[in-house]
């Protein structure tokens, strides 16, 4: 397979956007999500815009990114000395004489689209577009495929490293703190998302925020933890158990294990996210545990932590090659411990890979 650059990646992806415009009879289409607008230049700044129309490609930013944009976007780039992007944007969008423009209805405030509705000609028929952009990333190319199992590689590494540190006395504090520096040393540019850190009765909280208490012996233990790399994130719960497991605790980990394994062997391209979702449950529910995954079973992941698809039960898309999954299901009893073992997946042709390389057996140290 040919390798494409990041910039020339970027650049077919916005033709294939304007392509789309042109088929859904739209002139232009202003991005406002900032992740978007990554995706489609590569600029990774964090104040941008960008206008697409037949014949311009234009990403707008402010004097502080005058370099990086140049450096990192393959588009034409405005930079905005006064006032707010939108406002240079919307003189554009009136020179190029748009008339039907299409809007990222969930990426824009209230104020953004009244200054579009306010200053620009009544002519001008605004769309709200539904996750155009979005749709284009639910499906990973193989570079993409890349940083992310580079950041998963990552993620594994800094949990190894964190974890032989690990004593009782160790606050869930410190030890997050811990799992983001050896992060941060092999290569992150930072976590996905606040590392989750539970010891005992607080892993009953799926996102338990981690506090200046010891961890503790003889007590569950639960870390969910990403990293972000080359803008790419991963996501990996393991449950462990310092000191010495209980029966009790054996026989909930293996039946989240057993629901775990399940949900992965279900994945295939083809295959309703419901049907994955369902596939933990039930196995959970022969254990007379359903009632206790509170959750959803996993979600796609990328520039974001949570993407599209949702693993639910309501979630009508079905799997297809090329996407980042997460398996995640997991069991909260309150006031006793919560157990989650959560994998990054790549769907493939015939099923699909488990990237996360952590073993899944009980873990006690
Ligand atoms: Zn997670
Ligand atoms: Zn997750």
């Amino acid at each position: 397979m040919k390798k494409i650059g990041t910039r020339d990646e970027a650049a077919a992806r916005r033709a294939a956007l304007r392509d789309r415009l042109g088929a859904e009879k739209l002139q232009a289409i202003l991005v406002t999500s900032t992740v978007n607008v990554r995706y489609l230049t590569g600029f990774t700044g964090s104040n941008s815009l960008l206008l697409l129309t037949a014949d311009e490609e234009r990403l707008f930013t402010d004097p502080r990114y005058t370099t990086q944009s140049a450096e990192e976007a393959s588009c034409e780039i405005t930079i905005v000395k006064k006032g707010p992007l939108l406002g240079e944007a919307i003189a554009r969008i009136k020179k190029a004489k748009i008339r039907k423009l299409g809007f990222e209805k969930s990426h824009i405030s209230y104020e953004s689209h009244a200054k579009l509705t306010e200053e620009l000609p009544a002519s001008v028929k605004l769309t709200p577009l539904d996750g155009w952009v979005e749709e284009a990333r639910l499906v990973k190319s193989a570079s993409e495929i890349e940083r992310i199992q580079e950041s998963v590689v990552t993620n594994s590494l800094a949990f190894d490293r964190a974890l032989r540190r690990v004593r009782p006395k160790m606050t869930e504090s410190e030890l997050a703190a811990e799992l983001d520096y050896q992060q941060r040393k092999l290569g992150a540019e930072g976590t996905a998302f606040a590392t989750i850190v539970a010891s005992g009765a607080h892993s009953a909280l799926p996102h338990a925020h981690p506090r200046h208490e010891a961890i503790g012996l003889n007590r569950l233990l639960l870390v969910d933890m990403g990293a972000q790399q080359r803008g790419y994130m991963s996501d990996m719960t393991r449950t462990v158990v310092v000191g010495k497991a209980s029966r009790r605790m054996r026989q909930l980990y293996s039946a989240v294990l057993e629901a775990q394994l399940a949900a992965i062997d279900a994945v295939r391209p083809g295959v309703l996210c419901a049907e994955v979702d369902r596939r933990a449950r039930i196995t959970l529910r022969r254990h007379g545990l359903d009632k206790q995954f509170i959750h959803s079973t996993g979600h796609g992941l990328g520039l974001e932590i949570h993407e599209p698809p949702r693993l639910g039960r309501t979630e009508v898309r079905t799997l297809t090659p090329g996407m980042v999954i997460t398996i995640e299901p997991g069991v909260y009893l309150p006031g006793e411990g919560g157990i989650r073992i959560e994998d990054t997946v790549l769907v493939t042709e015939t099923g699909c890979d488990v990237l996360t390389p952590t073993p899944k057996d009980l873990l006690v140290i």
